[in-house]
This record gives C-alpha cells, structure tokens and sequence, in this order.
C-alpha cells in the first residue's frame, strides 16, 4: 500500500458510511441473501447449455444458458469445487459478461457477499425461463491459469462453462449441452453424442454431475486409437495435437498402451464404465493436465510423446495414474469425496489412499506393460524415497496434513517447500503402498500381494457406476481379508507420526536399498532438463537455473546454513563466472582438498561472498539390490499373464 492509500481509504470510508445512512436499508431489504441448503428433490425441466467455442484468435468461449425457473428467488452458483482438483479451484476469474433476462427483460444479479460463487436473482412473476449470457475467458498466458484453447486445440470444462442453480443434489439437475466447434475439427469425450451437424454438436441430455466429469477435446488434428480391438467394453485413445505429425504412433507404441489397458483390466478384474475415452493432448501451447474422470481422463503432455520416444519415457505413467482413477477416486471414492453439488466442501482425509495408492499402480502398470522400463522405474523410485527421505517437513508435520494442500495452496510455488512440505500424499503415499504390498508377499510367502486387494477392492459391483464409498476401516478390513495384520496400527503410524525418516521399509523388502553415487541417473538427468536446472540437492542442498538462480533450498542443508534462499543467485563460483559445469566441477574438486567452495552471491542488489565447507563430492540417489534377498520389485513390476 503506498502513503495516498490513507486518503483514498478515507474517501471510501466516508463514502461508504454516507450510503449506508441513506441506502443500506432499502437495498438489503429487496435483495435475497440465503442459499438454500442441498435437497433431493429433482430441479424442475432440463436446463440447455449452449457454448460456442469457435473464438480461437482470441481464446473465449461463448455460453448461453436456458434455465427453467419460476418466479421468486433464485441463487445460481459457479462451480468451484471441482472433483479430481482436491481444492476449490473454479476459475471464477475467468467468467466474464454475465447477463439475465427474463421475457425479453433484464434481470438483475447480486453477488452474495460470504460466497462470492454465489450469484443471486429474484425472478420476475409470469417468467418461465432465465436466459444467461456469459463468457469463459480461457487464460491468455500461463501466468492467468491453464490454457484452454489454443489455434489447434481446445478442451471445454463443463464445469468452468456452467452455472447451475443452489439448493438441488447435482446429480438431481438435468443438463442437455450442444457445442459450436471450429469447421473441420474433430472431438472426443465420454459424453453420448445425439446429433452432429458439421460444427454444431448435440449431446443427449444428462445429470450436471455427469456433464461436469465428462469433459471434451477437439482439434483440428485429430486421431483416435482404439486400445482395446475387440473388447465388449471399449477404451480409445483420443488425441489432439499441434500438428499432424505429433499424432503419428508407432504400431510398436500402440501395442504397449494396449498392454497398458490389458493390465490395468487383469490388476482390476472389473470396469466401471460404458466405454472410456483417453482425452490426450501431445501440445506445448495447451496447458498440461492430468484430471482423472470416471470413463474419461485429460491428459496433456508436451510434444514428442510419440516421436521423441526416449524422452518421453518418465512421462508415460500418466495414462496409466488416471486410468486407475477410473477405480480409485471415481468408483471406488472416500466417503468424504462424494459431495452433493460442486460448491460443497471435499475433505481430503483419505488422498493418501486415492492419490498414494493411484500413484503407486499408475507405475507398476506403466512398466508391467512396457510403457516405462524396468530401470527407469528403478531410478524413479530411488528419486522418490531420496526425496522424501530429506524433507525435512517430516519433522513437523505429518503425511495426513498435507492432504490438505490442494485447499490451502493451490499449488502455487513455494519458497521452502522441503520444509513447508506440499501434496505430499502422492508419492510418499506410493511408498507406504510398497510397505503394504512387500508386507503382505513377505507375511504370506509371496503367495498373496496387493493385487489380490486391489482385485477385491475395486471389483464390488462389477459393472456399477454409482460411486461405492470407502473409509479407513474399509481399506484395513479388505487389507486384513487379503492378509491378516494389524493394519491399521501400521498405516496410522506411517501417516499421522512426525517421523524423521521416510516409509522406505517396502523399499528393503523388495529387495533394494537407496544409495548415493556421483553419477546421476537417467531419470536425474531427464528431471534436470525438464527443469532447466542442475539438482545438487544431496550434495549442496540446493537446485540450480541455468542463470545462477537458485531453487529448492534443503532445509538445514549445506546451502541452508550458509545463508542461501530460492531468490538469490549464483553469480561466481571460486571467483570464476557461474556456468553449471564449474559448480559440479568445484563439488568433485572439494572431496578431495580442505578447501571450502566460495560462490558469490546476488540478492537483489546487494552481493555476497559465501563459503560452503562441503567435502562429500556429488550424490545422486540409484537403487542397489542388497546381497541374498528376495527381488520383490521385479515380481511387482512383471506383467500378469
Ligand atoms: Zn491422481
């Protein structure tokens, strides 16, 4: 706040108190405040949803609304909890233009001053229908939110295109959407298409809840795969590209993304859907994604997926995490997360189980089914239990808190995130899956393991698709029934302690310890190009830009003593101007020599001369088998026949 702001303030102040006196009365009085709580009663009439998502020179989508109403108050709310995000992530800042009418009328709307998702009306008498005009205004840049549409590809979000009215269960609210796409584009979905006229595309009428969970992706390049040639129930492949070429697969890569499916069917033993529609994107312009959705998944990776195959490879267990949310998270879902309309709470108690358990399947059935080798898997569980084996967060704060981070953070960037810790549900979540899975091999002398569970778990009601609920006691009750234990003492203490060391005894009881070399793995080496940056995490304790930025400072690491925090610069090192290369260079230089490593610094705009006494050369985690132990990993990562 700058010094005229006082003057400002109380200009407003004064011309606040002044409107109060005169005003506040009658207004309060004419405009309805309440919204009305959730009921079951079914909303009255099917409400059309029309939206012109041709606009792609300047990225907005046009939406008209038909809403049937009756005279009287109406609250009307944009969705902002969103299933499969955790947080409440709507973009309301991305709505723009709202205007009602009513019999050819304007209608007024008050924003509801507690909720401001919450828009509210009071329906003229004799009016049958409200008509809504507005637009979602896709992100011009990354910095405003996830790009939506670009020249060659756009994804609609029903739930970023809607409004829907308060006090009904979403499931009770009947949608029937049509879509205006670009002339000549193509679109896949999970959505039942009932008529389509060049761009004009009707979709058959269904519940909000439905609509919202079945998002689309057209392109103007477009190929479908089908991934399951034959089966009764089908799986596709839909993707969208930047251009033709990024859509080229190889017979060889289909067959692998076959297996993946063919995998995951066997891991399962049921399916839960009418047919399931891989939405994917191969882009660099349209924004990244994972979003799971019960027989569909948005996928966004960037070019190369197929034509640049090495590369690909650390990318390839997305397919397979938002597939298994298909079981995990979507029919199989916390009790917590089943939530009546799409602006109630989701509490996020059990993410270690939907996300933890999901990220652990998502790679045993990308290497099961050859999409990620062996040794690539290797490297990223080394990376993993490396990772949480040095935050430093642990000390304070325990797995379970961290389901909350989707709410309180948003996955904005944090400062020290080793200490503040982040959504680390996922992957320290996929490790205690290791703990379980090895435990149960090892306690049943590897006759039985977490593919028995997951075969028990996820096939009650084979064929259903009406959300069966879970809790902690149904997780350790269908863990006990595979392997008697005393689970629930073993994953409280794995998720609710304060621990200082990381859930790394799967780890070992697969068959393999984690190790430090001075050689970086591949998977090291992809995640610093990835970053632009070079990871001397293990060794320095810190991450470095290609400019001399410095990131990811460990908490009480070697950079963290010395004064060092993400904002500042590496500017010389050993009076030498900052490449990368003389940084690795001065680490393995140290190991031998007394020497500290001297780095000047930049803060803003004041340098310092810092000195690291750090003599343990270079780290970078692998996996080492121990001697005379059982290879676990390679029983869990071997395909089912
Ligand atoms: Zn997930």
């Amino acid at each position: 706040m700058t010094v005229s702001s006082f003057a400002l303030r109380t200009a407003v102040a004064l011309a606040y108190s002044a409107t109060l006196a005169t005003l506040a009365l009658p207004v309060q009085a004419a405009v309805h405040t309440a919204i009305p709580a959730v009921g079951d009663q079914p909303y009255p009439g099917t409400i059309v949803l029309n939206v012109d998502a041709t606009d792609l020179s300047q990225q907005i989508f046009r939406v008209r609304m038909s809403i049937p109403v009756q005279a009287g108050p109406l609250t009307l709310l944009y969705p902002q909890w969103l299933p499969g995000n955790h947080g409440p992530s709507g973009p309301l800042t991305q709505l723009a233009g709202l205007k009602l009418t009513a019999n050819g009328k304007p209608v007024a709307w008050t924003r509801d001053l507690v909720n401001v998702f919450a828009f509210h009306i009071d329906i003229p008498a004799g009016a049958t229908t409200l008509e809504a005009e507005y637009q979602y205004l896709s992100p011009l840049d990354g910095a405003q939110g996830r790009i939506t549409m670009t020249d060659d590809i756009l994804g609609v979000q029903w739930a970023s295109m809607t409004l829907y009215p308060a006090g009904y269960n979403s499931r009770r609210i009947t949608v029937q959407p049509n879509l205006v796409l670009p002339a000549g584009w193509q679109f896949g979905t999970a959505l039942e298409t009932d008529k389509v006229e060049g761009g004009n595309v009707r979709f058959k009428a269904l519940d909000l809840d439905t609509l919202v969970d079945s998002p689309l992706f057209a392109g103007r390049y477009f190929k479908r795969i089908d991934l399951a040639p034959g089966a009764k129930v089908p799986v596709m492949l839909d993707i969208v590209a930047d251009s033709p070429d990024q859509l080229e697969a190889t017979p060889e890569q289909i067959a692998l993304h076959r297996a993946m499916v063919t995998q995951a069917t066997r891991l399962y033993g049921s399916q839960h859907y009418k047919h399931y529609d891989f939405l994917f994107a191969i882009s660099d312009e349209f924004g990244g994604i994972g979003r799971e959705h019960h027989q569909s998944s948005e996928n966004g990776v960037k070019t190369g997926y197929f034509t640049d195959w090495k590369k690909s490879e650390m990318g390839r267990d997305l397919l397979p995490h938002e597939y298994t949310h298909s079981w995990n998270g979507k029919f199989r879902r916390p009790a917590g997360q089943d939530v009546p309309n799409l602006n109630t709470p989701l509490q996020n108690s059990l993410l270690w189980v939907y996300e933890g358990q999901t990220q652990y399947w998502g790679g045993i059935l990308a290497a099961r089914s050859g999409l990620v080798s062996p040794a690539a898997t290797r490297d990223t569980l080394a990376a993993t239990a490396a990772r949480y084996d040095n935050v430093r967060g642990r000390g304070w704060r325990a797995l379970q808190d961290t389901v909350n981070d989707p709410i309180i953070n948003g996955r904005r960037p944090l400062g020290w995130g080793n200490w503040q810790r982040s959504e680390d549900y996922y992957s320290e979540g996929s490790l205690i899956w290791l703990d379980v899975d090895t435990r149960i091999r090892e306690l049943s002398g590897d006759k039985r393991s977490l593919d028995d569970f997951a075969r028990a778990f996820y096939s009650v009601n084979d064929g259903s698709f009406t959300p069966a609920h879970y809790t902690f006691e149904d997780v350790v009750a269908f863990l006990n029934k595979v392997q008697p234990y005393d689970w629930a003492t073993f994953l409280r203490a794995r998720v609710e302690d304060i621990a200082p060391k990381a859930p790394l005894d799967g780890l070992a009881r697969a068959g393999w310890k984690l190790v430090y070399t001075d050689v970086p793995s591949d998977v090291s080496k992809s995640a610093d190009e990835r970053s632009k940056a070079t990871d001397f995490s293990y060794s320095l304790g810190f991450a470095v830009k290609a400019d001399g930025g410095i990131t990811s400072v460990q908490w009480d690491g070697v950079g963290f003593q010395a004064g060092l925090a993400a904002n500042t610069s590496i500017v010389a090192v050993n009076n030498r101007a900052w490449k990368p290369e003389l940084l690795k260079a001065a680490v393995k230089e140290a190991k031998t020599g007394a020497a500290p490593i001297t780095l000047l610094v930049k803060k803003g705009n004041v340098f310092r001369t810092v000195s690291l006494d750090y003599h343990g050369g270079l780290r970078y985690p692998h996996l080492e088998r121990i001697p005379g132990t059982k290879d676990r990993l390679e029983a869990i990562l071997r395909a089912v026949k």
